[in-house]
């Protein structure tokens, strides 16, 4: 038998008619074919979705198998994922989620690169990234929010509420780094974003994340100078390698006001570039000689971080950003890496303490105006969040779908579940044309444990425990989740980072009402009850103000 090759474009099925028996297993058949849209997908021929080669699916007859299975699935059984390959339906009961996926999961000695590419060569493993292996990427839009909050956060903590007047330096125009000078704008500064492959800059220039390309270093400073005089919010595309590049500033004496990356170090043989001459290429070096392909990553990013922290000295505010880019250069001799911090502990924990993350979601009929009425309705229904207000005007105004229509917010615990209900009624009363799909990232308050990223610094240094994210996989299987996955390896790469995913459907049934009401209250719970339990006091007065019960705490 030949193996079967990518379909010429995959495109998810739009609209109230559905193909599969229940609307869970539709949902889920329409999210891992959305995941895979070109509009959506870094590149959906090798069915990576994003984040270095976070894929959707083992390949493509794995790709073939889990759609005819999701298409003759019952309401009580239970497709079995493991790394992107589909190896068993159970009878399980109605309740049940309808799929469960594990996604890169190594036994902790095992868990190297080494080892997952040693598997993955042998058609073993898929690294499934965060939303790219439990099917609910919905584009760069999925990271915006997010990086949003946390640019706004580092404007209220070092910039008086705004970044208007400031310049950021980045790299990374990916999947999730392409979201950083959208952000940037939208927190009111302007951005210089470093980027190795010109095909990134174009896609992000399509999607208006990007305002304008500079020729050369010179020209991408003067231009940001110009701007921040001027008060003006633009970002700057930069063809080129962070690892030249950043040194370069450091000896010309140029010093940005905020210096972050987000190139895919997490991955130091397939995401990161290293130096290279003119007459080389870097996927001719990887696939010719590795091992000194991956010592030549390894002296860029220690390089690269040389140059970060020599700009924080001269009075940068430097953070990393969830890559694991200061750990790579530590390996490769730079002692200081971790000299500055990384964004969770810099901006987003308090959030967290409130089960604060990002809810997304997604309209199944393939029609826009079902988002604009969700995001009506939750600007109704949450008329005093003023962030939230502002996010939702500016999203709805401004930000393009890509795929089936989609979006995101923060919300904490004893909101999601809120807004999930009102979705659902609104299901059912025909105010949307079809059901809802309902998720969230993996980055979120209560269902990772990664120690350089969301739970880096914990309070009582409970940095590497991750007893905390499978009770949130099995929190969400108790609770009625539509399907609930759990991965290894996501955002920092394998062996440091442990981490859940949920998703719910809202179809307007009163089941439904009932599986969203305890999803979406447990799942953010676990946030609050994470933070509490490591002692941070804004957690436990969340916990008592919306009423948990957490009986080691006296709680
Ligand atoms: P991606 O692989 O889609 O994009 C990475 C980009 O970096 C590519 O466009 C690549 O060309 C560019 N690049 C690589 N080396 C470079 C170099 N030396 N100089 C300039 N450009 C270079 O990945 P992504 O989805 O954008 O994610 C980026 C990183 O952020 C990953 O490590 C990911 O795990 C991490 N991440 C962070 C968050 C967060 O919230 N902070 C969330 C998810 C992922």
């Amino acid at each position: 038998m030949t193996e079967p090759t990518a379909p010429p474009v995959i495109r998810a099925p739009r609209g109230p008619q559905r193909t599969a028996k229940g609307w869970i297993q539709e949902a889920a058949k329409r999210m891992l074919m959305n995941n895979l849209d070109p509009e959506v997908a870094e590149n959906p021929a090798e069915l990576i979705v994003y984040g270095g080669r976070g894929k959707a699916a083992r390949n493509w007859a794995a790709f073939h198998r889990i759609v005819e299975t999701l298409d003759r699935l019952e309401n009580d059984e239970t497709l079995l994922i493991q790394s992107g390959k589909p190896v068993a339906v159970l009878r399980t009961h109605e309740w049940a989620p309808r799929v469960l996926l594990a996604n890169s999961n190594l036994v902790p000695n095992w868990a190297t690169w080494e080892e997952f590419d040693r598997l993955d060569a042998a058609g073993l493993m898929m690294y499934g990234q965060m939303t790219a292996g439990s099917w609910i990427y919905i584009g760069t839009q999925g990271i915006l929010q997010g990086t949003y909050e946390t640019f706004a956060g580092a404007a209220n903590k070092h910039f008086g509420g705004s970044l208007k007047g400031t310049v950021t330096v980045t790299a990374g125009l990916g999947g999730m780094g392409g979201a950083q000078p959208l952000a940037v704008k939208l927190a009111g500064g302007v951005s210089i974003n470093i980027e190795i492959d010109p095909h990134r800059i174009g896609r992000r220039l399509e999607t208006r994340y990007l305002d304008e390309v500079a020729q050369g270093l010179e020209d991408a400073i003067g231009r940001a100078e110009r701007y921040k005089a001027e008060g003006v919010a633009r970002s700057i595309g930069l063809l080129g390698n962070a690892a030249e590049l950043l040194p370069r500033l450091v000896e010309i004496g140029y010093t940005p006001d905020l210096v972050t990356d987000q190139t895919s170090a997490h991955d130091p043989m397939w995401g990161y570039i290293p130096v290279l001459k003119p007459d080389e290429d870097a996927d001719t070096l990887r696939s010719e000689q590795p091992a000194l392909y991956r010592e030549r990553a390894y002296a860029a990013m220690a390089a690269h971080v040389r140059a970060i922290l020599e700009l924080q000295r001269r009075g940068a505010v430097a953070f990393d950003y969830g890559n694991n880019l200061r750990h790579r250069a530590r390996e490769a001799g730079v002692e200081d890496a971790f000299d500055y911090p990384g964004f969770v502990p810099a901006f987003i924990r308090d959030s967290f303490c409130e089960g604060r993350g990002p809810f997304r979601w997604v309209a199944l009929s393939g029609d826009p105006g079902d988002i604009r009425a969700t995001d009506r309705a939750l600007l109704e229904l949450f008329p005093e969040d003023t962030r939230l207000q502002a996010w939702l005007t500016y999203a709805a105004d401004q930000i393009t779908f890509q795929g089936l229509p989609a979006r995101i917010c923060w919300l904490g615990y004893k909101e999601r579940d809120q807004a999930a209900l009102l979705f659902n009624e609104m299901v059912a009363d025909g105010r949307l044309k079809a059901p809802v799909v309902i998720g969230r990232d993996h980055l979120d308050a209560g269902s990772v444990a990664s120690p350089y990223r969301e739970t880096e610094a914990m309070a009582d240094g409970s940095d590497a425990v991750s007893d905390w994210p499978l009770l949130n996989f099995g929190v969400g299987i108790a609770s009625g989740a539509a399907w609930m996955s759990f991965h290894h390896g996501g955002g920092v790469g394998l062996g440091f980072s442990q981490h859940s995913g949920l998703v719910a459907v809202a179809d307007g049934t009163p089941d439904a009402a009932l599986r969203l009401s305890r999803c979406l209250t447990n799942d953010p719970g676990m946030g609050v009850i994470r933070h509490a339990d490591a002692g941070y006091e804004r957690a436990l007065g969340v916990a008592r103000e919306r009423g948990l019960d957490l009986p080691s705490l006296g709680v």
